[in-house]
């Protein structure tokens, strides 16, 4: 797909799970892909090496989203070496599941930090770079969560519900500059964020009887990163077998 030659995109959390199917999904059509994580440097790895048995290419790129410092300084490093950055994927997430009565702050604040602020961290200076190249495409990993609430997950679901508003808001700042700003909300998708979950439950109320594949949303995530999707914007994608 010469169309993408020369892109670059930076996919946040593309250690493992979701981002992991993303940035690998991204890299096979010419991107040069920035896989961002926080501490799992093997896994991180294990995407790189993925992604050059292929003939892609990336580079290991970790910082924490949550820090606003370190998100400029990691973006504006990317645009010292690269001309723009072409794709935005926000990905990096954690749940911290319990019930509202019982939440403590602190597992309220870091899920909004890690899942929203996070968004207002990277988008920033990305977009910017994206505004003034007069070319972007930013995906919002959000959740079904967000869009049904989940009870247990009140913090999380504010958080994708609020990743749902600022995509929508975004996408009409931006659209007349050639950017688009579109959101994917998976249901329940077989990674590491599941475990401790009874997913037998899960698994009856799902119409398709089964839970997706990173893959399976990876392949919605690089349509949306593509320049064939120009004229979808603003708009939220399940990939969700049916639930919603
Ligand atoms: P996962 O397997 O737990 O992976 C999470 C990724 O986010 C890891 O790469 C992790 O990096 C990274 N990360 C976490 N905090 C970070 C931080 N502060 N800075 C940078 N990176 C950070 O989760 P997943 O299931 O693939 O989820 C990916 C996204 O999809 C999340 O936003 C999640 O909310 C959303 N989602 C998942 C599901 C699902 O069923 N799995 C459903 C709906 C939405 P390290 O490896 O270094 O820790």
């Amino acid at each position: 797909m010469t169309q993408n030659l020369n892109q670059v995109a930076l996919v946040t959390g593309a250690s493992r799970g979701i981002g992991k199917a993303i940035a690998i999904e991204l890299a096979k059509h010419d991107i040069f892909v920035y896989i961002n994580y926080l501490s799992d440097k093997s896994s991180a790895q294990d995407t790189l090496e993925k992604i050059m048995g292929q003939n892609g290419q990336a580079e290991l790129w970790p910082f924490d989203v949550t820090s606003a410092e370190e998100s400029l300084n990691a973006v504006k490093i990317i645009l010292q070496k690269s001309a723009g950055i072409d794709i935005l994927v926000n990905n990096a997430g954690i749940r911290d599941d319990k019930l509202f009565a019982m939440m403590k702050k602190d597992a309220w604040q870091k899920v909004i930090d890690a899942n929203l602020t996070s968004f207002y961290n990277v988008t920033k200076p990305v977009v910017k770079n994206m505004l003034k190249n007069r070319y972007g495409r930013i995906v919002n990993v959000s959740s079904a969560s967000g869009q049904m609430g989940n009870p247990g997950q009140v913090n999380y679901s504010a958080s994708k519900a609020g990743l749902i508003g600022a995509t929508k808001a975004l996408a009409r700042e931006v659209a007349n500059r050639n950017i688009t700003v579109n959101a994917v909300a998976p249901g329940f998708i077989e990674t590491q964020m599941l475990e401790g979950i009874n997913l037998d439950a899960i698994i009856d109320t799902i119409p398709a009887k089964r839970l997706g594949k990173p893959e399976e949303v990876a392949h919605v995530t690089a349509f949306l990163c593509s320049k064939k999707s120009a004229y979808v914007n603003g708009q939220v994608i399940g990939v969700n077998g049916g639930m919603i």
